[in-house]
């Protein structure tokens, strides 16, 4: 074929897909689409022995573990932020929002922040009791790769090729796909048995900034010389831990001792930044017991008085058109 129709064809083909991403999402064609698959804390909502939780009668009100996926709609690629306890519905999600043609799980690649069960354990299921996946790039620091390398079972899903990692290092950007490239940014967090990064995730047209787990925002500052409110000026996007809404949430726990900025502190600390800069921000990773897990509750309110967001599972947000 001449090379003048090649490329007619490739256009013809690109146009094809665009539109079919257009006519999935029932607006604009979008290239690279960001959707949220899950908002909860670790262990999601409900919770195991936790009998109150009204989400046992209504499960519209259940949480799965916080996740996003990455989707170019053009390229046919998509990529995971997190492997949760919850991937098997997860990416059930994803395809009922935003499949691609695929003969396996079209999943392109998986980033993993750190060894927290909420956040990788779902890499199980990319073993041979289930998936039976090949070559899943997954992402991680050096002591996570070591760990995952090194200890069972996840070190029988290296061994068998369902996935294979590649290491990341603090503050390197790494290109994951034609036109994305992510940055891992270390963050002060519990490190047993890995590191804990929070990603900056580029594409020509936008910025987000992914962080669903850390210690405090000073130790932040003391320790890697990072502030949040400069993160959130230079990004499109910032999915920011929301574990706790405030002190009063764990009845008989001193809440002093236990890590995590609260919603509110972060709100305030937050709260001179321009409305078009606050906009930014979408509150994630909230434990069951906080009370933002319900869009109707008077905290979810306060939240969006104050002109921040909080992110829902089946958010989507176009990145590029
Ligand atoms: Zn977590
Ligand atoms: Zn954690």
């Amino acid at each position: 074929m001449p090379k003048r129709s090649l490329e007619k064809l490739v256009h013809h083909l690109m146009l094809l897909a665009l539109i079919a991403a257009g006519s999935a999402s029932g607006e604009e064609a979008c290239r690279i689409e960001l959707v949220v698959l899950g908002t909860g804390q670790d262990a999601g909502a409900p919770q195991i022995g936790n009998r109150e939780d009204p989400a046992w009668s209504d499960s519209s009100l259940g949480l799965t573990a916080t996740s996003i996926a990455l989707v170019d709609h053009v390229g046919g690629k998509r990529f995971l932020f997190e492997a949760t306890p919850h991937i098997t519905d997860q990416l059930q999600l994803l395809d009922s929002l935003a499949p691609v043609e695929s003969a396996g799980l079209g999943v392109d690649g998986v980033l993993l922040t750190h060894a927290h069960i909420g956040h990788y354990t779902g890499l199980m299921f990319f073993g041979r009791e289930a998936a039976g996946a090949k070559n899943v790039p997954v992402y991680a620091m050096p002591r996570f790769r070591e760990y995952l390398e090194n200890n069972g079972p996840w070190s029988q899903l290296v061994s068998f090729e369902n996935i294979a990692l590649v290491e990341l290092a603090d503050r390197e950007s790494r290109r994951i796909s034609e036109g994305i490239e992510v940055t891992p940014h270390r963050v002060p967090h519990r490190d047993e048995y890995s590191e804990t990064v929070g990603f900056l995730i580029e594409i020509p047209s936008a910025r987000i900034f992914f962080l669903p787990d850390i210690d405090s925002w000073g130790e932040w500052v003391r320790d890697y010389d990072v502030r949040i409110e400069d993160i959130v000026q230079s990004v499109d996007y910032a999915f920011l831990d929301a574990t706790f809404f405030d002190n009063n949430e764990l009845p008989g726990r001193d809440m002093s001792l236990i890590p995590h900025p609260r919603v509110k502190q972060t709100m305030d600390r937050l709260g001179e930044l321009p409305d078009d800069v606050r906009r930014r921000v979408h509150f994630i990773h909230y434990n069951h017991t906080n009370p933002i897990r319900f869009p109707a509750s008077a905290e979810s309110a306060e939240v969006r008085k104050r002109g921040f967001n909080i992110a829902r599972a089946g958010d989507r947000h176009c990145l590029s058109r």
